[in-house]
């Protein structure tokens, strides 16, 4: 599988791990080109879909190397997101922000919460929306081939 941004063929494997899906795993990859983090896999547009509309996705046993489930995982989740968005205010402090594979909606919550970003999320999985949702975000349930914004994270 080439890189899906630069189409480069090479990669390396990280220590992370990957995902476990219907008996296989998919490791986690990093583009030696750009350094664009992707999962390495086969599947078509329509078996990733249907994966992510599995509720347990986000749970630990899904992902290789996570220890805790999403819902377990905020404030460790909260600092990667401070470490991100501090990043992205010497660039852009305030405004439009789209998170693109939001999940829950951590990041959009803390980046709309203590950094003043107009934020919203598309994610895959309705699960996870309706999580996000259930918490007064600007999420919605879309693929980023079908919606994107002014500013993009493309965030894990
Ligand atoms: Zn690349």
């Amino acid at each position: 599988m080439n890189c899906p941004i630069c189409k480069n063929p090479e990669y390396q494997e990280l220590d992370y791990g990957g995902y476990f899906y219907r008996g296989a795993e998919y490791p986690l990859v990093s583009c030696k080109f750009c350094g664009l983090k992707y999962i390495l896999n086969d599947l078509s547009d329509k078996d990733i879909a249907d994966l992510y509309q599995e509720e347990k996705y986000f749970d630990a046993e899904y992902a290789g190397g996570a220890t805790h489930s999403y819902e377990e995982n905020k404030s460790a989740q909260n600092k990667k997101a401070d470490f991100a968005l501090k990043f992205i205010s010497h660039f852009k402090s305030g405004g439009k922000l789209l998170d693109v594979g939001c999940a829950g909606g951590y990041f959009v919550e803390r980046a709309r919460d203590k950094y003043n970003y107009e934020a919203k999320g598309i994610e895959l999985s309705e699960h996870m929306v309706k999580f996000a949702k259930s918490r007064g975000l600007d999420v919605h349930a879309a693929h980023a081939k079908q919606r994107l914004g002014v500013g993009v994270t493309i965030w894990r």
